[in-house]
């Protein structure tokens, strides 16, 4: 027996499910009844998202942007490549900005409601609602929108997996250039993996350092801790005091599938094509989405499954791409590095944040090797 009643239920509170009670709330049209249930009983600073904007261009949460970049880099022991973008900056959003300026509009927005600490079980459906089972309640909803990154009876099982461990870092001396971002710093590359340093510099004396690897084999991002450790300690970097860390696990090249049989439940969130698939960006895809599923609820028009990245050159790139990493990995250093020398900071920016026009594409295509992007086209 149900004990709370919904239009619609979101599970999981984190950006997807915030992201669409935010853009609903701002909308304010429509009076459909909308929970978001979370397992999380707080909120904490636990991402850094960043992502291309272009310059003066209409986004919804610049007020929240903490730092821009207009310079990013590229590099290995041998060689640094630059991008400087006078059109497009690599902006950073704390997580705990995010979630306090979404979840102060959803408590405000009467037609929704949050709660924490609820984990949900399990779904049944029956043909016209949904019964959503938490350890404390039983809530009956007619739609179902699961963000849950991972359902128990799946594997997270990815061509690739991009596995990071980072930690945000103060010293007493300047060793930053707070001007430039390190994208992919340090590369390494060896047998299934390819390894680099991501490098967000808020100060000259504050950055958040993460190891990241490309890797065919998932490994748990704790063990990274120590290959951050020796690249810090490469580069110089000994006295500091950690003030927190942030790690994760994004796979890359999952097959994604938004619908089941039940037309009452949506899935969302990275599990649902939501996360670039060559790159583990998903914040402004979740933006859109959002933007885009908020709009028909408060229409009242169906969410149904038209929504789609259906952008074909760039899920024909990032397919390929991720085929020839699978292959060999270490392809993996000359390839990123290559893009950073040859591509053009702007075509580069274009192409990270879903916007590349067919000469970006061009761009793109001359600066990666093409043999085995030719050996991975055929073997389609
Ligand atoms: C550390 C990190 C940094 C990232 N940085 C970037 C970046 O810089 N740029 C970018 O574009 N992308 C980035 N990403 C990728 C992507 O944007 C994020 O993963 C984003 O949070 C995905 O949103 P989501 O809603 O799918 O998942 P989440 O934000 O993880 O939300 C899922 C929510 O579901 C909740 N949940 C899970 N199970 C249950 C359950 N059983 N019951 C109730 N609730 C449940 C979780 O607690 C969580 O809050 C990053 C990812 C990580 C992990």
């Amino acid at each position: 027996m149900a004990d709370i009643y919904s239009d619609i239920t979101i599970i999981g509170g984190g950006c997807s499910g915030l992201s669409l009670g935010y853009y609903y709330a701002k909308e304010n049209i429509g009076n459909k009844k909308i929970i978001i249930l979370e397992e999380r009983d707080k909120y904490s600073n636990d991402k850094s998202w960043c992502f291309w904007l272009e310059k003066n261009s209409d986004f919804i949460h610049r007020d929240i942007i903490k730092k821009t970049w207009k310079v990013w880099r590229f590099s290995n022991s041998k060689t640094i490549y630059k991008h400087k973008s006078s059109n497009f900056e690599y902006c950073f959003i704390p997580s705990e900005e995010f979630y306090n300026k979404t979840t102060e509009a959803i408590y405000k927005d009467e037609r929704q409601t949050l709660l924490l600490n609820e984990k949900v079980k399990t779904i049944d459906f029956t043909e016209t609602n949904s019964y959503i089972h938490t350890e404390n309640h039983v809530l009956k909803s007619k739609v179902v929108i699961d963000t849950r990154p991972i359902l128990k009876d799946e594997s997270m099982e990815a061509p690739v997996y991009q596995i990071f461990f980072g930690q945000e870092i103060e010293s007493t001396s300047d060793l930053f250039n707070s001007a430039e971002a390190g994208l992919m710093e340090d590369f390494q590359s060896s047998g299934e993996r390819i390894g680099f340093l991501y490098i967000l510099p808020f100060s000259n004396n504050r950055a958040l350092l993460e190891y990241t690897i490309f890797s065919t084999a998932f490994i748990k991002p704790e063990y990274l801790k120590d290959c951050l450790e020796n690249n810090l300690s490469i580069r110089n970097i000994k006295q500091y005091k950690i003030l927190r860390s942030e790690s994760g696990v994004l796979p890359m090249g999952l097959k994604v599938n938004t619908w089941n049989s039940k037309d009452l439940y949506l899935r969302a969130g990275i599990a649902s094509g939501n996360l670039r698939s060559s790159t583990g960006y998903g914040f402004l895809r979740i933006q859109r989405w959002a933007k885009y599923v908020a709009s028909n609820l408060s229409k009242n028009i169906s969410i149904s499954r038209n929504y789609f990245h259906s952008n074909r050159k760039q899920n024909f790139f990032d397919s390929l791409l991720i085929k020839v990493l699978q292959k060999d990995m270490c392809l993996g250093e000359n390839i990123f590095l290559n893009i950073g020398r040859q591509m053009s900071a702007d075509r580069f920016a274009r192409f990270m944040s879903d916007t590349a026009q067919t000469r970006d594409y061009i761009s793109l295509a001359m600066s990666v090797p093409k043999l085995p992007f030719l050996k991975a086209l055929l073997s389609r």
